[in-house]
């Protein structure tokens, strides 16, 4: 069952990439909130929601839960590390909300870059 993530436990590791993706001139992305155990979409629900993959962020604005990320997992330490710092996964999907509509294409791979994680960006280069 999907459930909104308290913001006292991932509102440090965003702002420390809020923080690097300005430095690098990114617009700075808001997340409007995270879900684990399943979809924005399915929280209050039985549902978790459509998923392909382990998480995903909504990052276009007529997509409903514009700015949420999504996590399958429902443990809060796959996207917060014991330490407060954003982990990979985290990361990987504010760089969505960076570069929205872009796939892991460039502007993504910019903006993995930017926010500390230039190894997945390499990963994705095909
Ligand atoms: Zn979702
Ligand atoms: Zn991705």
């Amino acid at each position: 069952m999907a459930q909104a993530l308290d913001p006292a436990v991932y509102q440090d590791a965003v702002a420390s990439l809020q923080a690097r993706a300005a430095t690098a001139g990114f617009r700075i992305a808001c997340v409007a909130g995270i879900s684990v155990g399943g979809c924005a979409e399915a929280i209050g629900t039985e549902r978790r929601g459509a998923f392909r993959r382990r998480a995903h962020a909504h990052n276009r604005p007529p997509d409903p839960p514009y700015g949420w990320i999504c996590c399958l997992s429902r443990r809060p330490e796959r996207l917060v590390t014991p330490g407060g710092r954003a982990s990979a996964l985290l990361a990987h999907e504010y760089a969505h909300l960076l570069a929205p509509s872009s796939g892991h294409g460039e502007r993504w791979r910019r903006a993995i870059a930017a926010i500390g994680f230039p190894a997945q960006a390499n990963r994705r280069r095909r």
